[in-house]
């Protein structure tokens, strides 16, 4: 899934399937290590790391933060790694924050950092997106290819529906619609989405600019039972540490989105023409 906003505007996925996937070998070693960390009283105890989330989610509200919904997402244990595109100046610092905590790191190229609990799961993220990344000749998404953002998928969380969702659009193309129109990859996700569902969640309104989103993938539905479940339990935890930035997050998740077909957001009263205008019929 490196080729698109899936991973790459969208940062990191999730644990979909809500059942808080552990790692190849359970999450014991993990508990370990916290517990550890615990006892040795460092402030990171609460893993990797919820201090940081939240003032990372007070920035947030003043302005574009990297990734706190899904380190939070990581910490609670629903999501099995994290893919992070940090600066070099702030990488360091993070790597750190992140092993202090028993979590295992791989720095890939390009500022990417993934983080899981532990480094095999790590390793096979640096190691299997490595070979769809961006960049070089253009690559048809031949099999290869497709085995490989289904496995980067897998790896991040991601629910498999979502993500065959996603790799449909990329045999097509990710900037085109069925029809053939042509639109920004965000509309073209949407507009697939919006036609499954049954019920519009705006838990699952992917419209908003990314960071602010608490999906972070294109859901294949915006009932998608597997990306409401991880959704909820994010939501969930968000809501018992940051009560008032949850509520105004689900807010903004709820109002209506008029989308033109370059992507840009339209607001309630602009008259401008939207490809897609979403209404939530609840959260
Ligand atoms: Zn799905």
């Amino acid at each position: 899934m490196g080729a698109s906003r899936q991973v790459g505007a969208a940062g990191v996925g999730a644990n979909g399937a809500g059942g808080g996937r552990r790692g190849a070998s359970g999450s014991a070693p993990w508990q370990a290590r916290r517990r550890g960390a615990r006892r040795s009283g460092d402030a990171t105890r609460i893993g990797p790391d919820v201090i940081s989330v939240a003032r990372a989610l007070v920035k947030l509200r003043r302005c574009g933060v990297t990734d706190p919904l899904e380190r939070l997402a990581f910490a609670i244990g629903i999501k099995p790694a994290l893919r992070l595109r940090l600066g070099a100046r702030a990488a360091g610092r993070e790597i750190e924050r992140f092993e202090r905590a028993g979590a295992a790191v791989a720095r890939g190229a390009d500022d990417l950092v993934y983080v899981a609990r532990e480094e095999a799961w790590a390793r096979a993220l640096l190691r299997v997106e490595g070979t769809v990344l961006p960049g070089g000749p253009p690559r048809p998404a031949g099999p290869h290819a497709l085995a490989a953002h289904r496995e980067v998928g897998r790896l991040l969380g991601y629910p498999a529906c979502c993500v065959d969702g996603f790799l449909a659009r990329l045999e097509r193309g990710v900037h085109r619609l069925a029809d053939g129109t042509v639109a920004a990859e965000l509309v073209v996700a949407s507009v697939e989405a919006d036609a499954r569902s049954s019920r519009r969640l705006g838990r699952l309104n992917c419209t908003l600019p990314r960071r602010r989103a608490l999906v972070p993938f294109d859901p294949c539905r915006l009932d998608c039972p597997h990306a409401s479940r991880y959704v909820g339990a994010l939501f969930e935890a968000l809501s018992s540490r940051l009560p008032g930035p949850a509520r105004q997050l689900r807010r903004r998740l709820l109002a209506p989105m008029r989308l033109t077909r370059s992507g840009q957001r339209l607001g309630a009263a602009d008259p401008g023409p939207a490809l897609l205008t979403l209404r939530f019929d609840g959260f």
